[in-house]
């Protein structure tokens, strides 16, 4: 996948991409805590709370939203029922906040890959709550084990709720041209095809999937043609600023209306180019994920783009030694005006030094300086000196080890302790 590197702290692009890669790779086996810093630009939250609030927060800046609930590929049925149900109350909790938006789920997390049947239901109980509030479910692609029953999941349903499904498709999918084309027999003007296009996200194989930037873009287009030629409703999921500019061309050439077609992102990525679409007067629908099931979803998006992991990592290590820094330079500050004394002899020679270890005052007994030979004030100074700097030692010590002991709950936090 392409990747477009561009960070200012390595130079060598190479070294960048590996690290990042790297600090990607070896997340998942990071206590979750830690993960979650990097996540959290990605996820809403663990609550249909949190997400409500970051839907409210795209409607404030005239954006809508898609909700997905967190959660793939389970490995137990009695799952696809407890997920079914908690959807019908996403349903019907978000129903009543008054913004506009809609619903997206993964078949895999309903039993796809353990009882088709079971999976159609649940799916189809879902499609038909959002239809009872004339809302919309849009059925996400999966990987490519899953695209015939996905597409034949969005033949029955949409049949049965005409207006209230609609399926993704990937443009990296050699087969996808022709998917598009056999679906036209479920077109019409009043219910139209309803497809979200994305590049496509999983590792597949060469064989079967456009593998190369340039040829998954130049399908992405002709794909998005098609859809435009047979006044396909869709979804141009991207944040990809050439295949944007490239969808701007292809809406003039086709004179394409605005209630059929929207730009849809996901959230937290690209927010720039998400602003200027909105600016220029398109319709913009966030993927708003969320859920318990945070740890998979966002370990995923971080090796889609490892990029943001290293920069996450980097920016955070950076921020805790400028932090250091800081509190280096007041200590210092601090430590010069925090003094010390020393004296030898009942006071004969007497020094004074500043926590910094200067020397800042020295003064020898008048009856010393008169009487006393020459070697003896010079060992009396030299010892009280020492004496003066061993103090002013310890007190730097004793500054420092509070130093590091304040920062150490923060470093702490940063790998989960
Ligand atoms: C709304 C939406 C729904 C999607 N649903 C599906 C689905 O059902 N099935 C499926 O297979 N795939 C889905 N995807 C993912 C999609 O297939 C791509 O993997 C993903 O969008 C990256 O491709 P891109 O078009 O953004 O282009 P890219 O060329 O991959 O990215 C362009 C630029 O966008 C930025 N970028 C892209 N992705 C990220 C990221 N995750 N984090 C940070 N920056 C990033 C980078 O700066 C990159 O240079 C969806 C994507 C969106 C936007």
């Amino acid at each position: 996948m392409y990747h477009n590197y561009n960070s200012v702290l390595f130079q060598h692009k190479n070294y960048n991409s590996m690290f990042n890669k790297m600090i990607a790779g070896i997340l998942p086996y990071f206590p979750k805590k830690f993960v979650w810093l990097f996540s959290k630009r990605y996820i809403a939250g663990v609550s249909l709370t949190d997400a409500h609030k970051v839907c409210r927060q795209l409607s404030e800046n005239k954006m809508i939203f898609t909700l997905d609930m967190l959660g793939e590929f389970i490995t137990d049925l009695s799952e696809a029922e407890e997920n079914k149900q908690a959807y019908l109350k996403i349903i019907e909790q978000t129903e009543t906040i008054g913004l506009e938006g809609n619903y997206s789920l993964k078949p895999t997390m309903f039993g796809l890959l353990l009882d088709k049947n079971i999976c159609f239901n649940h799916i189809r109980d879902i499609v038909a709550k959002a239809a009872s509030y004339n809302n919309f479910v849009r059925i996400d692609m999966e990987d490519s084990q899953c695209v015939d029953m996905e597409v034949d999941i969005y033949r029955r349903l949409k049949k049965e709720f005409p207006k209230n499904v609609g399926l993704v498709v990937q443009a990296y999918l050699k087969r996808t041209l022709t998917d598009l084309k056999n679906m036209l027999d479920m077109h019409s003007t009043e219910a139209p095809l309803n497809f979200r296009l994305c590049k496509g996200i999983y590792v597949e194989s060469p064989s079967i999937a456009y593998k190369k930037y340039e040829e998954i873009n130049a399908h992405y287009l002709e794909d998005l043609e098609c859809m435009f030629q047979n006044k396909i409703y869709v979804g141009i999921a991207t944040h990809d600023k050439n295949l944007v500019e490239a969808a701007y061309k292809l809406i003039e050439k086709h004179k394409v209306a605005k209630n059929m077609y929207e730009f849809q992102m996901l959230y937290g990525v690209t927010p720039e180019l998400r602003d200027s679409i909105v600016k220029k007067g398109h319709k913009l629908r966030v993927y708003v994920p969320y859920g318990e099931k945070w740890f998979g979803y966002s370990t995923r998006r971080l090796k889609e783009n490892p990029q943001m992991a290293g920069e996450v990592m980097l920016n955070d290590l950076m921020g805790k030694l400028q932090e250091a820094q800081q509190q280096m330079v007041e200590s210092k500050k601090r430590l010069n005006s925090v003094f010390v004394e020393a004296e030898v002899e009942n006071g004969l020679v007497k020094v004074k030094a500043n926590g910094n270890r200067k020397i800042t005052q020295l003064s020898i007994n008048k009856e010393l300086l008169q009487n006393g030979d020459i070697e003896e004030i010079e060992d009396l100074i030299i010892t009280a000196v020492n004496k003066a700097i061993e103090k002013a030692d310890k007190l730097n010590e004793g500054e420092m080890s509070g130093m590091a002991a304040n920062m150490m709950p923060n470093l702490a936090n940063l790998f989960g302790g």
